[in-house]
């Protein structure tokens, strides 16, 4: 029990890292966006976007965000619009704020890789005392409200690889790909060419990859693959919808920053000077705040094993 609740306390601090602090000006309501005639994204400053795809015998949504009432509200306006019940309910990856308000969702499948099981079960063991919610509440102001109603469960089904949702044209593909962690999965809807990509993209933002299961090289992969897909839209994890050029913005920055890190690394760089070296890449998102996690990731990168207790973790605990 001793080593559960310190597992979920690690896990907390590692996730905490996830978003940049954001202000209380940042606050903005909730918007529904009309990606294509079958999807809506919920584009949603309290954690992470919310999608829903209507199939013609159901709806699945993608992701939750933190707040249930946020949740529950885009669920019942949807159901309304398409006339049509939710089905199921997808999540792309066990982050908090992709899955704190899926209690929207308890009376529905709800589906997940298997590889991202343990941290699934990591986050449904933390416990939400004021000490917890504190930290987070420091990097999402509105998720003290959040917590009152946050009931994370874990998810019903657990696919392997691929598994694709709907019936005759009207389909929806889910598939694992890794990268942002290990069992991180998008949704691929090809009849209106949309794809809802979880935090493998994530929009006009310092991209976080600090997770310790997360690859690089994984992510990469997917980003070229889902090129090749020639998606019309992409809903992405957090931000506004994009197309797909912006997948080349950012896996030309990543395989920069790796190619970067190893010539630090073979010059043999201590990792303090490598992760502010004017030969690592610079941003294709707008100029904005460094967050206190940034350092961290790239330290990450630069040496896969680097301590929570490093410097770099410290500076950018919240
Ligand atoms: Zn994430």
């Amino acid at each position: 029990m001793a080593f559960r609740c310190a597992r979920a306390s690690l896990i907390l601090f590692i996730v905490s890292l996830a978003c940049g602090p954001i202000s209380w000006a940042e606050i903005s309501p909730v918007k529904y966006i009309d990606i294509s005639p079958s999807v809506v994204m919920a584009e949603n400053p309290n954690g992470s976007n919310l999608t829903c795809i209507a199939l013609d015998d159901g709806l699945v949504f993608v992701d939750t965000g933190l707040v249930t009432d946020i949740a529950a509200d885009f669920r019942s306006a949807m159901e309304q619009r398409f006339e049509r019940p939710a089905k199921y309910l997808i999540l792309t990856h066990g982050h908090i704020d992709h899955i704190f308000a899926m209690a929207a969702f308890s009376d529905v499948e709800v589906v997940a890789a298997s590889s991202e099981q343990p941290l699934f079960e990591n986050q449904i063991a933390i416990e939400w005392n004021d000490e917890n919610a504190a930290v987070y509440s420091r990097i999402f102001p509105s998720f003290a409200d959040a917590v009152e109603t946050a009931k994370p469960f874990l998810p019903t089904v657990w696919v392997d690889g691929e598994r694709t949702f709907g019936s005759g044209d009207s389909l929806a593909v889910f598939a694992t790909t890794g990268g942002h962690t290990t069992g991180s999965s998008y949704v691929w809807f090809p009849s209106e060419g949309v794809l809802v990509s979880g935090d493998l993209v994530q929009v006009d933002k310092y991209p976080y990859f600090g997770d310790k299961t997360n690859d690089l090289d994984l992510w990469i992969k997917a980003l070229k693959s889902w090129e090749d897909m020639e998606p019309k839209a992409i809903c992405p994890g957090h931000g506004h919808a994009v197309d797909k050029t912006y997948l080349r913005q950012e896996w030309e920055y990543f395989e920069a920053l790796i190619a970067a890190l190893g010539k630090l690394k073979a010059n043999e760089v201590p990792i303090e000077k490598a992760v502010v070296d004017e030969s690592l890449p610079t941003a294709y998102w707008p100029d904005q705040p460094e967050p206190r996690w940034w350092k961290y990731c790239i330290a990450l990168c630069y040496n896969p094993l680097v301590s929570l207790s490093s410097g770099f973790a410290r500076r950018a605990t919240p």
